[in-house]
């Protein structure tokens, strides 16, 4: 058994929940549930980003406390996360006590290293990026190329990080770790972005009251990003020795995986920034950050700022939590960007689940039911052509799995699916009971469908009994999904 780490961002509590959050935290799961299942001892991060200028204008708009504002979003999160079955180990908050002295120790380690020093900053602001920019990096109008809105001129002292030095460390981490920034293509993006050299960078700023003070400099207050990147560490009890177990477990660790998922518009803060902190406190970098890319409604990102957004609840109420990860998972390529569209879910909820896996399970239970009295029919069945193809099916799907191609693994499950379809059309099972009743031949047929349809809801546990075709699938190992199935029918 090894140790895999898994993470998402910490979600910014100035809105709420929308598909964005959704997806990434979908995928996380999916990954923790794959690797759970494959016998690693995981541990799965969630949680939110409370700090910044951009909750503490959010809250004075609505005049109540920042903290209000979060707890409220921050129900909204774990209610949903619930609801979707999202099966995390922890959800850190930002303003948590743990958070704040593990960010301390970080400060202090990176101060002690002699990497931070006081100058004068200015340039132009996204509030919402919580970036300066350069003139170049904006959209004409000075508009945030992000947000696409308007920046603002700030001019301050602020403490810097001297991001400068890492440049060369960086370089030679990408090219010793393949793969380490996933996928290649983005990868490549940033070891050009560091080539082209790096700035120091601000971590700290002026009159800002909603954050973690900069511990001996009085007046500033720790940036958003240096304070809440170290969330991935700080939850594991790093800088708080007495409760430093999963810290060491899962990230001080030489035997293990620590992977982040992000959106592509964060890849830079975790590919760059990011590692860039870790070496400077003398602390393990992550083995891979690995960025998806942006769920688009009419070529546009979906973001609070475009005003497009598909907020969860209606899909849930109406189609359940399983419908939405399917479709999440089946639809969007993995790195690349994935169109949502109300149709696009529709046509994915009729033809794949309800047709193709609902009609089919249905049918196999069914007849199987009826026939052997409620009992899995008792006689199996080893020379089949649905054996190869399953056997097909499993290998493809853990090599997709294996890299991230979940739409990928989840199409030769399909395959799979298909194939069990033709098989059972061919032989009309249906027929047959007519005339044969409970005939050896019959048995085999309906231990056949039963056997590779449970495979491709459960391929991992499913696999066993299929390749070994003499031992019966158990009926308690599929008793419990036709009760899935329903509900993605209803
Ligand atoms: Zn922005």
């Amino acid at each position: 058994m090894s140790n895999f780490y898994v993470t998402t961002p910490i979600y910014y509590v100035n809105d709420l929940p929308h598909i964005g959050h959704i997806y990434t935290t979908v995928v996380a799961d999916v990954v923790a549930r794959y690797q759970r299942l494959s016998g690693q001892r995981v541990h799965f991060l969630t949680g939110t980003d409370e700090h910044g200028q951009k909750i503490e204008r959010a809250a004075e708009e609505e005049g109540v406390e920042p903290i209000e504002l979060a707890d409220r979003v921050v129900s909204r999160y774990h209610r949903l996360w619930e609801q979707l079955g999202i099966s995390h180990d922890d959800f850190i908050r930002t303003t948590e006590a743990r958070h704040r002295r593990g960010v301390e120790e970080v400060v202090r380690r990176i101060q002690e290293a002699g990497d931070f020093y006081t100058a004068r900053h200015e340039g132009w602001y996204c509030t919402s990026c919580e970036s300066f920019y350069t003139e170049k990096e904006l959209l004409p109008g000075k508009l945030c190329e992000v947000h696409e809105a308007p920046v603002e001129w700030k001019s301050e002292d602020n403490i810097f990080f001297r991001l400068s030095r890492y440049q060369q460390p960086l370089l030679e981490w990408y090219e010793k770790n393949p793969g380490c920034v996933r996928p290649v293509s983005r990868g490549n993006e940033v070891k050009s972005f560091v080539e082209r050299g790096l700035k120091d960078l601000s971590v700290s700023r002026a009159n800002l009251a909603w954050g973690i003070p900069f511990p001996e400099h009085p007046g500033q207050t720790i940036y958003v990003w240096l304070e809440a990147l170290s969330n991935y560490i700080t939850a594991l009890g790093f800088g708080q020795p007495e409760s430093a177990d999963l810290y060491n477990t899962f990230w001080d660790t030489d035997d293990g995986t620590r992977i982040h998922l992000v959106g592509k518009d964060i890849l830079r803060f975790h590919a760059v920034y990011w590692p860039a902190f870790l070496m400077s406190a003398g602390l393990p970098l992550p083995t891979s950050v690995v960025a998806h890319g942006w769920w688009l409604r009419d070529e546009r990102k979906i973001s609070k700022s475009a005003g497009n957004l598909v907020r969860p609840d209606d899909l849930l109420e109406q189609f359940g939590p399983d419908s939405l990860r399917y479709f999440l998972m089946r639809e969007m390529v993995f790195g690349q960007d994935a169109q949502f569209s109300d149709e696009g879910f529709v046509d994915r909820f009729n033809s794949d689940l309800a047709n193709d896996l609902g009609n089919t399970v249905s049918r196999v239970v069914t007849l199987s039911r009826r026939t052997f009295d409620g009992q899995t029919p008792p006689e199996s069945c080893d020379d089949n052509r649905l054996i190869a193809l399953a056997e097909e099916a499993v290998r493809d799907y853990h090599a997709a799995m294996a890299e991230l191609a979940f739409s990928r693994a989840l199409e030769s499950l399909w395959r799979l699916l298909a194939e069990t379809n033709q098989y059972l059309v061919e032989k009309e099972p249906w027929k047959l009971v007519k005339t044969e009743g409970t005939s050896p031949r019959v048995s085999r047929i309906l231990w056949t469908g039963l056997e590779a349809t449970r495979l491709t809801v459960l391929p991992r546990s499913l696999a066993r009994s299929l390749l070994k075709p003499s031992t019966n699938p158990s009926s308690e190992n599929w008793a419990s999904w036709p009760k899935t199935i329903s509900r993605m029918r209803k």
